[in-house]
């Protein structure tokens, strides 16, 4: 198992370092985000050996319950990259060091709340349903700039940027579209909005079967998951 993590690691961040020289990129400007939903401790274990030390998670329940028992590993940071409900706010705001999904104004406002408790700021990202499918979680384009000043007015939140997560398809090519869009809402609202703690900065986008074109159209985080650790079961 470790050999593979190891081998698959390998081709990811080849694959990785590819795509940005493609785009006259710098591969450390795209952060790899490993996405370690169903994975077991003992796995995560071994690929913070092999170095990572950022791990996604769709689901707050289980993030806590890795954190837990992974609690003796330092500098260990979880982003949460799956759809927060507003009663697990709180949980979320003390756990995560970067939550991916803000997918309206309500649950920043419950994230605000319980960041200004606790004293913090936590960075965010707005997820983004770029292509408007009614399966997926995401404020729409246009509701995006309309919120931003809203969201940007609560206290306790730092957007650092934007989400998404493309349409499943085999052809890269079809969403190839979509990561531009969300680059140019990126550059858009960062033109406009950038000043402290909100820095615009982030375009997370891209995933196992896309990681390669969302770099060549921008991302600076890719979130992947089967590509490192094996098919999910
Ligand atoms: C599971 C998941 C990923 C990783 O998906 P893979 O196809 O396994 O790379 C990325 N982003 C989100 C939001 C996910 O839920």
């Amino acid at each position: 198992m470790n050999t593979d993590l190891a081998t698959n690691l390998e081709r990811v961040h080849a694959r990785i370092t590819a795509a940005a020289a493609r785009a006259g990129r710098d591969p450390t400007d795209v952060l790899l985000v490993p996405v370690t939903k169903t994975v077991s401790d003992e796995v995560v274990r071994a690929a913070y050996a092999l170095g990572l030390r950022v791990f996604g998670e769709n689901r707050v329940q289980e993030a806590q319950a890795k954190a837990v028992a992974l609690a003796d590993l330092p500098d260990v940071h979880w982003h949460l990259v799956g759809h927060l409900q507003r009663n697990k706010a709180k949980t979320a705001a003390d756990l995560f060091a970067l939550i991916q999904s803000i997918d309206s104004v309500r649950l920043a406002q419950a994230l605000s709340q319980r960041a200004t408790e606790a004293g913090r700021t936590v960075p965010v990202l707005l997820e983004v349903n770029v292509a408007g499918e009614s399966t997926k979680y995401g404020l729409e384009l246009a509701q995006v700039r309309q919120v931003a000043p809203d969201i940007m007015a609560l206290p306790g939140l730092a957007i650092q940027g934007l989400m998404t997560v493309a349409p499943l398809t085999d052809d890269p090519e079809v969403v190839r579209p979509v990561f531009r869009q969300l680059r140019d809402l990126r550059d858009e609202l960062r033109a406009a909005h950038e000043q402290p703690p909100h820095t615009w900065h982030h375009l997370s986008m891209g995933m196992t079967d896309d990681f390669a074109v969302a770099i060549e159209e921008g991302a600076t985080m890719v979130r992947i998951g089967r590509a490192i650790f094996g098919e999910r079961f």
